[in-house]
C-alpha cells in the first residue's frame, strides 16, 4: 500500500517530499493543506502546479472520511455522523456543542475486538484498525459539515484506541502540531477498557492527554462477566497503571461506570467502588446504560443514577452523572454503523462481515 500522506507527521512529510526529488518545504505546504485547511483533496492545494499535484498523487495516498449519514439530536446541540472510509467501511463520530466549546467523539477502529457485553460496536468483532489519516479526517469532515470549529476531542467512539496504538498516537501528535490544527493535549481524552502495557507506554509519550478508564465493575469477578479484557488484566493492575499515568503526566484519571440495573448497581458494588478509588486523584463519570438488543437490560432511571452518584460523592469519590446529549433516539454507539451495514446488505447484498 502507498504511504498515507495525511497520516505523516510534518517532519516525515518533508522527508517524503525529498524521496520524490522535491524540496522539503513542499512537505510543510502539504501538511498545512491537510491539517490546517482540513483538506483531503489534492486538487485544491495552492502553490502546487498540476505536474507536482500529479506526482504527489501518483506516489502517495490520501485517506478521507465521507459523511453519509447525519442524525441531529432534537435539542439541536449534538449530531451523530456516519462516515464512509475509502474501502466502504462505516464508522461514527459524534459532534457535541457546549456553551464554551465544541467536542467531537471519533472512532479509532472499524468494529472492536474487546467484546464488552453492553456495547454494540463489538458485536461483529474487529474488522480493521483505522489509519492515522482516517482519524484526523473525521475531525475535518465534521468541522466542514457542521460549519463549526472543534476544540475538544474524545476517543470514545467505535474501537479501543490502545489496540490501535501507533496510529492513534500519530493522529494525536498531528492534531497537536501548531502548524496544523494546534489542538491542546489537555483538550483530548482517550478512553480505554484497560490495556495495561499500552497505558504504561502512553504515560511515557510526553503527551499529557486525559486518560479515561472504562471500569464498569469494582471487582474482577463481575468485571470478567461484562468485559472480557478483565481476563487479561486485573482491576488492581489497571488502577496501578492509571496511578502511574497520573504521576507521570499530572492529568487526573476519569473512571467510567455504566450503571446497569441488576448487574452493577447493588449496595455492595457501591461499597467496593468507594473502597477502590478512595484517596486517588480520580473522578467517576456515571453513565446510564443504553439498551442494545444483544444485551437485554433496562436503562436506569434518573433517580437511581442520582442516588448512586450521591452515595459515591458522600463516600469521598467525586462523581458526575453524564448528561444526556440528546441522541438516545439515534441509538447507542455502534448502532448507526450496524444499521448502515444492514441497509447495504439489503441493497447490495454485502456488509462489513462479508467484504
Ligand atoms: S466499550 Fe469500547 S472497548 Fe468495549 S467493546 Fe465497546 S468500543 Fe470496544
Amino acid at each position: 500500500m502507498q504511504t498515507e500522506l495525511n497520516g505523516l507527521q510534518q517532519s516525515d512529510l518533508r522527508e517524503w517530499m525529498q524521496t520524490i526529488n522535491e524540496p522539503a518545504f513542499r512537505g510543510s505546504q502539504l501538511f498545512t493543506h491537510f491539517h490546517k485547511h482540513g483538506q483531503t483533496d489534492l486538487s485544491y492545494i495552492t502553490g502546487f502546479g498540476e505536474a507536482l499535484r500529479k506526482k504527489v498523487a501518483a506516489n502517495g495516498r490520501v485517506d478521507g472520511a465521507e459523511i453519509i449519514r447525519t442524525l441531529p439530536a432534537k435539542n439541536g446541540r449534538s449530531i451523530k455522523y456516519g462516515l464512509r472510509l475509502s474501502d466502504d467501511r462505516i464508522v461514527e463520530a459524534v459532534f457535541m456543542r457546549y456553551p464554551t466549546h465544541n467536542t467531537l467523539c471519533i472512532s479509532t477502529q472499524v468494529g472492536c475486538a474487546m467484546g464488552c457485553a453492553f456495547c454494540a460496536s463489538t458485536k461483529d468483532g474487529l474488522i480493521r484498525n483505522l489509519r492515522t489519516g482516517e482519524m484526523t479526517a473525521q475531525v475535518y469532515a465534521t468541522e466542514r459539515a457542521s460549519g463549526e470549529t472543534i476544540q475538544n476531542l474524545v476517543l470514545m467512539g467505535i474501537g479501543e484506541p490502545l489496540q490501535n496504538y501507533t496510529n492513534t498516537v500519530a493522529a494525536l501528535r498531528i492534531l497537536h502540531d501548531p502548524d496544523g490544527k494546534g489542538m491542546s493535549y489537555r483538550n483530548i481524552s482517550l478512553s480505554t477498557c484497560g490495556i495495561v502495557p499500552n497505558m504504561r507506554r502512553l504515560a511515557e509519550e510526553d503527551m499529557p492527554i486525559n486518560l479515561v478508564i472504562s471500569l464498569h465493575a469494582a471487582n474482577d469477578r463481575k468485571r470478567r462477566e461484562i468485559m472480557p479484557i478483565a481476563e487479561h488484566y486485573t482491576i488492581q493492575e489497571v488502577i496501578a497503571a492509571a496511578d502511574d499515568y497520573f504521576e507521570k503526566t499530572g492529568r487526573r484519571i476519569s473512571y467510567e461506570y455504566t450503571l446497569i440495573p441488576g448487574v452493577n448497581d447493588t449496595e455492595n458494588d457501591l461499597k467496593e467502588l468507594i473502597q477502590l478509588l478512595k484517596g486517588r486523584q480520580a473522578h467517576v463519570n456515571l453513565i446510564a446504560y443504553h439498551p442494545i438488543k444483544e444485551y437485554q437490560k433496562t436503562r436506569p432511571d434518573a433517580t437511581a443514577l442520582q442516588r448512586f452518584s450521591a452515595r459515591l460523592n458522600a463516600g469521598g469519590i467525586r462523581t458526575t452523572v453524564r448528561k444526556s446529549i440528546g441522541l438516545e433516539e439515534q441509538g447507542a454507539c455502534g448502532q448507526l454503523r450496524a444499521q448502515e451495514n444492514r441497509r447495504q446488505e439489503v441493497q447490495y447484498g454485502n456488509s462489513d462481515k462479508n467484504r
